[in-house]
């Protein structure tokens, strides 16, 4: 594997710890020497994780629509950039340009993408590692939700394995060595019965 996706927040006005944490996983993936592949902007958690992974002479490819563009949301040190029409063709090619996803925290986009990837990964449609990074417990009422959506018999127990929580972005890149692989099967027990 290459590349890594990250969802990440695009508010710069959170809680610095937020806002390190993007910095330490451009860290972890540069020193690992993976790729990244973001949202390609230049605030908040996706710009500091740009920012830090250029610094380190890492490589980072963007993707962003052109509406985004226009209001000048793009990060101008990006050169790798592709420009897309829309939302749905910029996730579309976020998931296809690397291998495993990893999220940070943020707001409705960040969380928007990330049920976007677990529910094809419960399709079978993609297989990617899908590594939740829980900065100061910001998640845990979301994996509270995940895990009643088990509990209540919404999915089953298998899926408990669409996604894996650290605490920190350092544990990552050792997350993604020792994950087992998501079955290319995963369609036979999609469905609860
Ligand atoms: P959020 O978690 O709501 O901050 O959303 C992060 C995602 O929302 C990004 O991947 C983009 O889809 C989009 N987004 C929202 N605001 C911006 C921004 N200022 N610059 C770039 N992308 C943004």
């Amino acid at each position: 594997m290459e590349n890594v996706t990250v969802f990440c927040a695009s508010s710069p006005k959170v809680n610095e710890d937020f806002l390190v944490e993007a910095e330490k996983l451009a860290e972890e993936l540069v020193a690992n020497d993976y790729g990244i592949v973001y949202g390609g902007g230049a605030v908040g958690l996706m710009g500091r994780l740009a920012n830090r992974a250029l610094e380190l002479n890492g490589r980072v490819k963007g993707v962003i629509p052109h509406f985004m563009v226009e209001v000048e949301w793009e990060h101008k040190g990006v050169s790798d950039m592709i420009h897309v029409e829309s939302m749905a063709e910029r996730k579309h090619i976020l998931i296809e340009e690397s291998g495993a996803i990893v999220v940070l925290a943020g707001g409705i986009g960040t969380l928007e993408e990330l049920f976007e990837v677990l529910s094809l990964k419960k399709l079978g449609k993609v297989r990617h590692p899908i590594i939740i990074v829980n900065t100061n417990g910001y998640f845990n009422p979301m994996i509270e939700m995940l895990e009643s959506m088990i509990d209540e018999n919404f999915m089953r127990q298998e899926h408990a394995a669409l996604w894996h929580v650290v605490n920190t972005s350092g544990e990552v890149c050792e997350a993604l060595r020792n994950l087992p692989e998501w079955s290319d099967n995963a369609i036979k027990f999609a469905a609860v019965e």
